[in-house]
């Protein structure tokens, strides 16, 4: 368990008043290792354990549909820590100042870990304030990001196999404690009323969208947030669909997915449960090769939970140019400007993606998804995204107009792998392939190559509206 520690240690020895656990990324009870050894902190102390969260209306794509999502899973948080004895205190507030504030009479502050690099500045930034030893424990990947590797990985073929490796050895995490530690959270409400940080006086819910200001033109969706529909819709998964997981995925109409990465991105669920719970059951595989996915649907699945997540959380760790098409492999990024100035079927804007006004019944179809549900389905996700790039003049304005989209619509978007998604579509984590028109040498998607996979008009019925109306 130590290397899913880091610990940076003041010259002060602590005499704080309060263990401090800062819930960032880790938005749940179950499996959360910071609140575990917060917990054990405190018992072994006598000091309370306060636990904060920071509600920043001003964080990156900020609107209504993400933050719904993100209060359901508070609301359940606060049951939760209830049920333990515990308070969550929700800060109004950017997280650098509440964190500054809610520490100054801290023993050892916990941090949880999130990847990409608002998030990591944030917590270097509270780190370099902060007098008193802070711990950081990474519970989000099935193994530390700079654990694996330490530099941006090739592809998937390269990360593996030291991955599952690594995996394979991990133990488990220890659990929360059931009782015996308490809040003060009167007194953590004190110093952050003093530092003139506002904060919930109740229970965080849903109702609380109204007294916000976010965008709310991208409206909340009906999916539920929080650890226990994760962990419902995981135990329904599992139950029904995963051994179909490696026949049924690709195709859109089957839902063969799991949908578990809305739940996944906002910490409502971590992978190392998901191994701990196949392993118990008894499903877990042992790989016969590191090298290469197993064929069977559990270790295709398990491939795709560990292995393209985290190859995502190296991509953005260790690729500063991850945000723009900077990020490319030399060569992806050679043979798109080499391509240039090949004609295209069509050009669109940004505004034309964003109502789904393109000639491709299909393509609008996707749009319509994402921007409605908040949900596309990975496979029309590599098509959609592809295609951005096949009917956009500029690459490089094609891999911006791509991440604004998935991050603003999607429920599971503003993560590691929105990143690696959208790179993947212009050649990053893949190899070249055939010579083509626009693409180069980038891998093509084709309408008819989708028809050969599914019924592509059940499934732009299914996600064609009478009218797309155009976010103002
Ligand atoms: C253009 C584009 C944009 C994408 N944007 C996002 C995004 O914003 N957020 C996001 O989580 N995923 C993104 N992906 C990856 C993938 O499409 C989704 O993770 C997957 O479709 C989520 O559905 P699911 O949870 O039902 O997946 P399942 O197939 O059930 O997979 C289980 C979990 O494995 C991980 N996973 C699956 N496929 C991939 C993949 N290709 N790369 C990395 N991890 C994967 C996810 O955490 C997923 O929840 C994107 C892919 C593309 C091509």
């Amino acid at each position: 368990m130590e290397h899913r520690l880091t610990r940076t240690f003041s010259e002060r020895p602590a005499r704080g008043e309060r263990i401090l656990y800062w819930m960032q990324a880790s938005v749940r009870v179950r499996d959360n290792l910071s609140l575990a050894l917060a917990q054990r902190q405190a018992r072994d102390s006598g000091l309370p354990l306060e636990v904060l969260f920071c509600l920043d209306t001003s964080y990156p794509d900020a609107n209504a549909r993400s933050f719904a999502f993100l209060l359901d899973g508070l609301e359940d948080v606060a049951a939760s820590l209830e049920a333990l004895g515990l308070t969550l205190t929700v800060a109004l507030s950017p997280a650098v100042p509440a964190v500054t504030a809610a520490a100054v009479r801290a023993a050892t502050v916990y941090f949880d870990c999130a990847y990409l690099p608002f998030a990591r500045q944030q917590r270097m930034e509270i780190a370099r304030k902060l007098a008193c030893p802070v711990i950081m424990a990474e519970d989000n990947a099935a193994v530390p990001v700079t654990t694996v590797s330490e530099k941006d990985e090739w592809s998937a073929a390269t990360l593996r196999p030291k991955l599952m490796r690594l995996a394979s050895l991990e133990p488990f995490l220890p659990r929360a404690l059931e009782t015996g530690i308490a809040s003060r959270p009167s007194e953590l409400k004190a110093d952050l009323h003093s530092a003139g940080i506002a904060f919930l006086e109740h229970r965080p819910t849903r109702a609380l969208l109204d007294h916000l200001p976010l965008d709310r033109k991208v409206a909340p969706t009906l999916l539920k947030g929080g650890e226990s529909a994760a962990w419902a819709r995981w135990e329904l998964f599992r139950e029904t669909k995963l051994e179909t997981y490696d026949q049924n995925r690709n195709d859109p109409n089957l839902d063969g997915q799991s949908g578990l990465a809305p739940g996944l991105h906002f910490g409502h669920l971590s992978p190392v449960s998901l191994m701990e719970d196949l392993k118990k059951l008894g499903l877990w595989k042992e790989p016969t090769s590191y090298r290469k996915a197993g064929e069977d649907p559990v270790s295709k699945f398990l491939d795709e939970v560990l292995v393209r997540r985290e190859l995502s959380f190296n991509y953005v760790r260790f690729n500063p140019r991850h945000a723009t098409w900077l990020g490319l492999p030399d060569w992806a990024r050679k043979t798109l400007t080499n391509h240039y100035q090949d004609p295209r079927t069509a050009t669109y804007q940004r505004a034309e993606w964003e109502t789904g006004q393109t000639h491709d019944s299909i393509w609008n179809a996707a749009q319509y998804q994402l921007a409605s549900t908040g949900v596309l389905h990975g496979y029309l996700r590599m098509y959609w995204g592809k295609k951005i790039l096949e009917w956009s003049a500029d690459p490089a304005q094609a891999y911006l107009d791509a991440l604004y989209l998935n991050n603003k619509y999607a429920l599971d978007g503003r993560d590691p792998n929105s990143y690696a998604g959208v790179a993947w579509c212009f050649g990053k984590h893949d190899r070249p392939w055939g010579e083509r028109a626009v693409y180069g040498l980038v891998r093509c998607m084709t309408a008819g190559g989708l028809r050969k996979k599914f019924d592509v008009d059940r499934y732009v019925r299914r996600f064609t509206p009478p009218v797309l109306t155009p976010p103002s």
